[in-house]
């Protein structure tokens, strides 16, 4: 009940949905009315959160929520993080930032993208900190913190191999005596690994030895190196503060081997008519699926606006994704279209229209979604359910 209580922000688009309960907050359109259902649950969001945190010990677990949380909604995400312990939030950029400093006003806030030009005051207004991941940023905010007062604190990246952002460690070694003789701020060394999900990969240990060398010139500072893989892969990475990102929303830290985080996300789309096609029908644009027996077609209100990616579709040639029906999977029947797809759910002979189907939960995890679509979990997970109804669970 206290955490309905501080989801209230939510209440502007809030409905009480048929079968509403206590451990439930909503959002977006009504049950009633939406073509599909997007639940995300908190309580296995906090699970998870607590048993990477218990893995990365005594390191602190940071939480990184860009992108609106991987798609499932900053404002109830970080919320219920505070609540769970989380002190320290990553996000992609400034807009960002207002969003989790409105739910987490003692929390600190870093900003990975880096310093977009003039923008130092608004890092001092809400109290974020910027990522800096070069010389010119470090000069624009060294000549800020100089003529302030502000001392709210900055990352500094050092790449490490992945080429991306982050200054060169000789430049960062170089930097070092000034860094720490003046006052900079600077409360966060951080560097960002390239292949941690392949734990085989020969740049992990490059970069954790790499960025080993680094620290020693920055003893006193904490230091950030793993995200969600990283914690998996070698205690040498966890550093002072590990960022994990995907693994907090259910997505497997480790591929190739069983995935140890509680599901959080499930997605169903509502079937809108049910109809019967004729052995050599074809259903959908191009053509492209033949029935290869007399089929009943189940047609559902999901398609690629709503972040199912055209790639989970099914040709003569290809298969494609699955949804649940009735405990059965049913395999897409034909092209994803913009706002709709077919199902073959002959073997679900029950299904109705308005029947709710699951495209993602049950055993159709994440990973396995993600790859029938051609992509990776983290692109699923950003993609997901804008015009869907919304529900977090809380219990
Ligand atoms: C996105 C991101 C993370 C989180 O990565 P996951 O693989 O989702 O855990 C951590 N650090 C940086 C710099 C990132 O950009």
């Amino acid at each position: 009940m206290m955490i309905m209580a501080s989801l209230d922000f939510i209440a502007d688009h809030t409905h009480a949905a048929p079968g509403h309960n206590a451990g439930e907050t909503t959002s977006g359109p009504p049950a009633s009315e939406a073509g599909g259902i997007l639940t995300v649950d908190l309580s296995a969001l906090v699970a998870n959160w607590l048993a990477l945190s218990r893995r990365a010990m005594p390191s602190e677990c940071a939480a990184v929520v860009k992108a609106n949380a991987y798609g499932c909604g900053i404002e109830p995400v970080v919320t219920a993080l505070v609540r769970a312990g989380c002190k320290t939030y990553f996000v992609a950029d400034l807009s960002e930032a207002r969003r989790v400093r409105e739910v987490a006003p003692e929390a600190a806030i870093y900003v990975l993208n880096g310093l977009i030009p003039g923008t130092p005051p608004v890092y001092a207004e809400i109290r974020a900190r910027p990522v800096i991941g070069s010389m010119v940023e470090l000069a624009e905010w060294d000549a800020f913190v100089a003529g302030s007062q502000w001392r709210g604190g900055a990352a500094l990246h050092v790449d490490t191999g992945m080429n991306r952002l982050g200054i060169s460690a000789n430049d960062a070694a170089a930097l070092a005596p000034r860094i720490r003789s003046e006052n900079h701020g600077i409360t966060l060394l951080m560097s960002h690994l390239a292949c941690a999900e392949d734990t085989a990969h020969p740049l992990n240990d490059l970069q954790i030895r790499l960025f080993r060398e680094v620290r020693l010139h920055y003893r006193g500072i904490p230091s950030s190196l793993a995200n969600s893989s990283g914690i998996f892969l070698s205690d040498k990475a966890h550093c002072d503060v590990v960022r994990p990102g995907v693994a907090l929303y259910g997505a497997n830290p480790t591929p190739g081997r069983p995935n140890p985080m509680r599901p959080v996300v499930e997605v169903k789309a509502r079937v809108m008519q049910v109809r019967n096609v004729a052995k050599g029908d074809t259903v959908g644009y191009s053509a492209g699926w033949t029935a290869r027996r007399a089929a009943r077609i189940a047609i559902i209100s999901a398609g690629y606006a709503d972040g199912y990616f055209r790639a989970g579709g099914s040709s003569d040639e290809t298969p494609g994704g699955f949804a649940v029906i009735g405990g059965k999977r049913c395999p897409i029947a034909g092209r994803i279209s913009m706002d709709l797809m077919g199902i073959d759910a002959s073997d679900a002979p029950d299904v109705r229209r308005g029947d709710f189907v699951t495209l993602i939960g049950d055993d159709l995890q994440l990973d396995e979604v993600a790859a029938s679509s051609g992509t990776i979990t983290y692109e699923l997970l950003t993609n997901l359910g804008h015009r869907y109804h919304r529900v977090y669970r809380t219990e």
